[in-house]
C-alpha cells in the first residue's frame, strides 16, 4: 500500500528527481532549502491535487519553467496505479491521469492516495487562533468528502460577492436589493457546511479520545467541542433546520453588518475546541498537554481516513519529530508501524533505525518523463 515511485520534473526547486519508495518509513534527509518540504508537498499534491503551503498552483512549477510534472506509482486496491498530473503556468488548465486516461478533477482519484500531514505550526493549532482550526477542518473534510469540498467553494464565493455588496453600497445603495438573495443562498449553503463539519468533529472526537486516553495513562479523557453560529441548537438536525436559523441570526445582524460593511454571522466563524477533563486546551491547557493533544488529533484523523478508502493514508511528517521530547516522539513512532510514512529531518541521528534513508539534493533538469 501507498506510493511505490515518485519522479517530478520542475516542481518547485526540483529539476528532475525519481525516487523509488519504502512502503514503511522513509526518512527523508538533507540541508536546510534542498526542497524536503516540497517533496512532502508534491506527495500530497499528487494525491489531492492539492498544496497544503499554496492556493496558488503557479507557485509550484520551476522559476523559470512552463510546466511541472509529478508522475507516481501507487500499490492501491490490489493493484499498480499510476497518477500523473502536469501544472501549466499560463492560464492552462492543469491536466491529470489515471492508469493513462484522462481525468478531470482530482475527485476522480477516489482515495488512491490520501494523506495526512503533521508539521511544527500544528502545534499551535489548539492555542492559535480559529482560521488555522478552520484551516484544519476545512482541509481534512475536502479529502474526506468530495461533495464537502463543492460545498465550501461555492459557501465561499457567495461569502466574497456578498463582501463586495457590503462595501460597494457606499456609492450604490441600490446593489442592497439583491442582499436577501445572496443571504439566502448562504444559509443554504451554509446549513450543509455545518452538517458535515459536526459529523466530521463527532467521529474524529470519538477516535482522539482513544489516542489521548492511552497516552496520558488512562489519566485524561478529551472531548472535543464543534461551535457555530449561537442559534443553531443541533447541528445535527436536518440541513433545512439549521437553514433557518441561520437565517434567523442573520436577520438579527442584518444592520451590524451594513454598518461594519463585514459578514459577521455564519460558519465561516465556526471554531471547535478541545478539552482534557473538562478543562479547555486552549486557555489552561500545559505546553505538554496541548502537543499530545495535537498528536491525537492527527492520528485520529489518520484513522477516520483509513476506514473511509481502506487504506491507511500516507502521513507525512515534516520535521515535527525535532520539535517533541523523546516521550512524544516514541508515542507517535509507536503508532506509525501501520502503513507508509515520509519524515524530513536535516539529521537522522536517532531516526535513521525506523527506515529507508532518502538523501535531497538538487538535481539538474533533464528531458521529457
Ligand atoms: P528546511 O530544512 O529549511 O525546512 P527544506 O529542504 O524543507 O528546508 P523547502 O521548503 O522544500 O526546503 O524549499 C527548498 C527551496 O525551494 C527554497 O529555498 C525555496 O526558495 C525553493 N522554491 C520554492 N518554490 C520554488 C519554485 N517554484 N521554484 C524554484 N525554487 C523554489
Ligand atoms: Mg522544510
Amino acid at each position: 500500500m501507498g506510493l511505490e515511485r515518485l519522479e517530478l520534473r520542475d516542481f518547485r526547486n526540483h529539476g528532475h528527481l525519481a525516487l523509488d519508495l519504502d512502503p514503511g518509513v522513509n526518512l527523508i534527509v538533507g540541508d536546510n532549502a534542498q526542497g524536503k518540504t516540497n517533496l512532502l508537498e508534491a506527495i500530497g499534491f499528487l494525491g489531492s491535487g492539492k498544496s497544503f503551503r499554496t492556493q496558488r498552483q503557479s507557485e509550484l512549477i520551476r522559476f523559470g519553467a512552463d510546466m511541472a510534472e509529478l508522475e507516481g506509482t501507487v500499490f492501491a486496491q490490489d493493484r499498480h496505479q499510476t497518477i500523473r498530473w502536469v501544472l501549466f503556468s499560463g492560464a492552462r488548465p492543469r491536466m491529470l491521469w489515471r492508469n493513462g486516461a484522462k481525468k478531470r478533477s482530482a475527485g476522480e482519484l477516489g482515495g488512491l492516495l490520501p494523506s495526512v500531514l503533521f508539521c511544527p505550526e500544528d502545534l499551535t493549532l489548539l492555542k492559535g487562533g480559529a482560521a488555522q482550526r478552520r484551516r484544519f477542518m476545512d482541509q481534512a473534510l475536502c479529502q474526506l468528502r468530495p461533495n464537502y469540498e463543492a460545498a465550501i467553494g461555492e459557501y465561499q464565493k457567495i461569502l466574497e460577492q456578498k463582501s463586495r455588496i457590503l462595501k460597494d453600497k457606499e456609492e450604490n445603495i441600490a446593489v442592497l436589493a439583491v442582499l436577501p438573495e445572496f443571504n439566502d443562498r448562504l444559509c443554504q449553503v451554509g446549513a450543509m457546511v455545518i452538517s458535515y463539519r459536526a459529523r466530521f468533529f463527532q467521529a474524529l472526537a470519538r477516535e482522539a479520545a482513544v489516542y489521548h486516553r492511552q497516552f496520558s495513562g488512562e489519566l485524561e479523557a478529551l472531548a472535543l467541542g464543534y461551535k457555530t453560529v449561537s442559534t443553531v441548537t443541533d447541528p445535527f438536525a436536518p440541513v433545512e433546520t439549521i437553514r433557518g436559523q441561520l437565517q434567523a441570526h442573520l436577520e438579527e445582524h442584518y444592520r451590524a453588518e451594513l454598518a461594519s460593511q463585514q459578514c459577521l454571522t455564519g460558519p465561516h466563524k465556526d471554531d471547535f475546541e478541545v478539552s482534557l477533563n473538562g478543562i479547555g486546551v486552549r486557555a489552561f491547557g500545559s505546553q505538554g498537554q496541548t502537543r499530545t493533544a495535537t498528536i491525537s488529533l492527527k492520528l485520529a484523523l489518520r484513522q477516520l481516513m483509513s476506514r473511509e478508502f481502506g487504506q491507511e493514508p500516507v502521513l507525512l511528517l515534516d520535521d515535527v519529530l525535532s520539535e517533541l521530547d523523546p516521550k512524544r516522539q516514541d508515542f507517535l513512532l509507536n503508532q506509525i508501524h501501520r502503513g507508509q510514512v515520509f519524515i524530513t529531518c536535516c539529521e537522522p541521528g536517532r531516526f535513521t533505525r525506523l527506515g529507508t534513508t532518502i538523501p535531497i539534493g538538487v538535481q539538474p533538469a533533464g528531458d521529457g518523463l
